[in-house]
């Protein structure tokens, strides 16, 4: 068939992942033969979306040409993987290709269940049913909250994995901050509805983020889940945890994180564990059955906090047992659970959280970051961007 191609490294998906494994291995292979297979034309640099919902950037300023990043060398393949075929090294593609492979890495991302909230795919986007999670909808965030007149705020997280685990309430602080600003925040209500039981998983930012929320006079409702919004009469239907009771609260604007999962193609593919994530060794990143394949990012099943920055510690790890595999040899980099959020805590406020598998606190700095700190907000709104474009997507960092 036409477009059919063997190459001796593919990598599923061009996004953080798939775009830094690349660039490190055209850095480290004297002949590299890769193909990255990612559909999109653009690349987003997600994590700038709290900002831009937050009226901090337009949001183009987090979009580039996929094309600039597809490292020299490696061949795009501007398709869509549908089909894994592991014991027979191929994939298949939803224009009719059969690409084949040596080695493959897996870095699809995750997927967003809008579907899973009754009312949410149609309504978001519109009578104030706003999500920071998709590029189309980010701008919309700022339009809610900057029309905000007052009323109630709701913002929620759900009960699956998220991209980010903080995002969903990083917002709420900076609306929180501009509803101080605009006058409107006596008399109103802002609240977090979230599915869980805590504010965050690790116990030293929880404290701090605990603080942020008691002096702002947030409201927490715990263990809501949201199942359905009705934009028209701006009511959220909650199930409660434990309970099941269904609870309605009417919003005047409402921040949604949706639901999330392992794509599709991922869950359906004999690459997927149980829970339909893919299947690694959450140290070496080598899948469980299959050795010439490695799997890293939201997609894989790795027991840490989805987010960019682990994706930076993962790439190395996966590149390194990769080559070694290549050449015949045990895996031996490890990657030990490493992640990092950024918690924006208000405008020019951050507390920089950074942990590993144990939950255990895992520090760049010299000084405690479970503080909130301007500086710390100046590196997210200016630096890591810049180490993104120019160091990470380079193979540089
Ligand atoms: P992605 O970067 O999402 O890339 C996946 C790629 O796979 C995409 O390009 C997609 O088009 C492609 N793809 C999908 N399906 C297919 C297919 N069938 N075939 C081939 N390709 C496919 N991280 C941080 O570190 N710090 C933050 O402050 C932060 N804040 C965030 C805030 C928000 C609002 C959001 C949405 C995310 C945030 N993140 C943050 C998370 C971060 O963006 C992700 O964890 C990171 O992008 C994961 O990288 P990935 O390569 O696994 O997935």
């Amino acid at each position: 068939m036409a477009g059919d191609s063997h190459h001796g490294i593919v990598i599923v998906g061009g996004g953080t992942a798939g775009i830094t494994v690349a660039a490190r291995l055209v850095r480290k292979l004297k002949r590299p033969d890769i193909a990255v297979i990612e559909p999109s034309a653009k690349h987003y640099y997600q994590p700038l979306w709290t900002l831009v919902g937050g009226g901090v950037f337009p949001k183009r300023a987090s979009e580039r040409e996929e094309a600039d990043f597809i490292p020299k060398g490696v061949t795009w393949v501007r398709d869509a993987v549908t089909e894994f075929r592991p014991d027979e090294n191929l994939v298949l593609t939803r224009d009719g290709r059969e690409i084949g492979y040596d080695f493959l890495v897996v870095a699809p991302g995750i997927q967003l269940d809008w579907s899973k909230v009754e009312g949410l795919k149609e309504g978001v986007g519109s009578h104030g049913v706003c999500s920071n999670y998709d590029y189309r909808t980010v701008d919309y965030t700022w339009e809610c909250i900057r029309s905000f007149r007052g009323g109630t705020a709701l913002f929620t997280n759900p009960s699956t994995p998220v991209k980010c685990g903080g995002a969903p309430q990083k917002i709420m602080y900076l609306a929180d901050d501009h509803f101080r600003k605009a006058g409107v925040r006596g008399g109103s209500k802002v609240a977090f509805a979230s599915a869980v039981g805590s504010i965050f998983a690790v116990e030293r930012y929880a404290r701090t983020l605990e603080g942020v929320i008691a002096r702002r006079g947030i409201e927490t409702l715990f263990g809501h889940d949201l199942i359905a919004v009705r934009p028209e009469a701006k009511e959220a239907v909650f199930r409660r945890t434990g309970s099941g009771d269904e609870v309605v609260l009417a919003y005047d604007m409402i921040h949604v994180t949706p639901p999330m999962s392992a794509p599709d193609f991922i869950k359906r593919s004999p690459l997927a564990d149980d829970s339909g994530w893919v299947d690694v060794d959450k140290h070496t990143l080598r899948h469980a059955r299959y050795p010439n394949v490695f799997g890293l990012g939201d997609a894989s099943n790795l027991p840490t906090s989805k987010t960019g920055a682990a994706v930076r510690k993962q790439a190395p790890v996966v590149v390194g047992n990769l080559v070694s595999a290549m050449r015949g040899e045990p895996p031996v980099a490890r990657y030990d659970g490493y992640t990092s959020c950024p918690l924006v805590t208000g405008h020019g406020r951050l507390v920089l959280a950074e942990f590993d598998y144990d939950k255990a606190p895992a520090e760049t700095f010299p000084f405690d970051q479970s503080r909130e700190r301007r500086s710390m907000y100046l590196l997210k709104k200016y630096g890591l961007p810049a180490l993104y474009w120019h160091g990470m997507l380079r193979g540089r960092l």
